[in-house]
C-alpha cells in the first residue's frame, strides 16, 4: 500500500533523509524509530504531501503522491487516518460532535440514523461507547488518544498513520493503547506506520520495524533482527529506550 523509492528532503543546508527506501504491504504494521530530529515526522508528511520531497517516489494506495493535484490528494486524504500525538480534540464539542464532524464534513447526504451508527461504530471499536456525551476536558489522557483515534476510524481509513501514539500515558495505559492499534489493524483490516520511541510498542503492535539512522533506514526488518544489529547508533538507541 506504500512505496518509497529514493527519497530526499532537505531544508536549506540540513539534509534530512538522504535516500530512503520504504515498502509496506497490505495490512502490516510498520514502526518507524530514530533518535529525535533524524526526520520521522518529516517521512510521513511526505507520504500525506504535506511535505515535497527534493527527489524520490512515493506511491501510496496506488497514486504517485507528488503528482496528485489538489483534489486527487484531497481524495487520497481521506483513506488515510492520523492520529496526532496531542490528539487534537475540538473542546467545545463533546465526544458526540467530535466524531460526526470529520463524517458530516466529508461524507455528503448521510441522515441522522448513519451518523449516529458511524459514530457508535468506532466508539465501539476503542471501547469508549459510555463517553459519547462527554467534553474531551472531562476525559483522562488515554481516553482522549482513543477517541482520537475513533475519529480517524469513523472515515474507513485503509491506511493509519500514528505519531508517538504513546507519548505521555502511563505503563498501563501505553499497553491499552497498543493492544487498541492492534485490534485496529485487525477489524479494520489497515495498514500502519507507526512513529514511536516506545519499543514495547515497536515490539508488540508491529510486523517489522524500520530504523532510521542518518537519513536512510539502516535496516527494515523484525524486531531482533533490528535490536542485533551491530551498528554504534542503533546500540545506543536501544540501550537508552530499554
Ligand atoms: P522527534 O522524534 O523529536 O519528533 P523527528 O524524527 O520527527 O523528531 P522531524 O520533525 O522529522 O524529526 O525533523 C527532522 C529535522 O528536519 C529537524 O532538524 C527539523 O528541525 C527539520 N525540519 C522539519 N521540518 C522542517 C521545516 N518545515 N523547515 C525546516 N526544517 C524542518
Ligand atoms: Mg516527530
Amino acid at each position: 500500500v506504500i512505496k518509497i523509492n529514493g527519497l530526499y528532503k532537505s531544508f536549506g543546508e540540513l539534509d534530512v533523509l538522504k535516500g530512503v527506501d520504504l515498502t509496506v504491504h497490505r495490512g502490516e504494521n510498520i514502526a518507524v524509530l530514530g533518535k529525535s530530529g533524524s526526520g520521522k515526522s518529516v517521512l510521513i508528511k511526505t507520504l500525506v504531501g504535506l511535505l515535497k520531497p527534493d527527489k524520490g517516489e512515493i506511491m501510496v494506495l496506488g497514486k504517485q503522491v507528488n503528482k496528485l493535484h489538489r483534489k486527487e490528494l484531497d481524495e487520497l486524504r481521506l483513506r488515510i487516518g492520523f492520529s496526532f500525538q496531542n490528539s487534537a480534540l475540538y473542546d467545545s464539542m463533546n465526544v458526540y460532535q467530535n466524531l460526526a464532524f470529520p463524517l458530516t464534513m466529508n461524507v455528503k447526504n448521510l441522515s441522522k440514523k448513519e451518523v449516529n451508527n458511524a459514530v457508535e461504530e468506532a466508539l465501539d471499536a476503542v471501547g469508549l461507547k459510555d463517553k459519547i456525551k462527554e467534553l474531551p476536558a472531562d476525559l483522562s489522557g488515554g481516553q482522549r488518544k482513543r477517541i482520537g483515534i475513533a475519529r480517524t476510524l469513523i472515515l474507513n481509513p485503509e491506511i493509519m498513520l500514528y505519531d508517538e501514539p504513546t507519548a505521555g500515558l502511563d505503563p498501563i495505559t501505553s499497553t491499552e493503547i497498543n493492544d487498541l492499534i492492534v485490534e485496529v489493524q485487525q477489524r479494520y483490516k489497515t495498514s500502519s506506520v507507526i512513529i514511536t520511541h516506545d519499543l514495547t510498542c515497536a515490539k508488540n503492535t508491529c510486523d517489522r520495524i524500520a530504523m532510521l539512522v542518518e537519513g536512510e533506514f539502516l535496516k527494515v526488518g523484525k524486531f531482533e533482527e533490528v535490536l542485533n544489529l551491530d551498528n554504534k547508533q542503533v546500540k545506543e538507541f536501544f540501550n537508552y529506550n530499554f
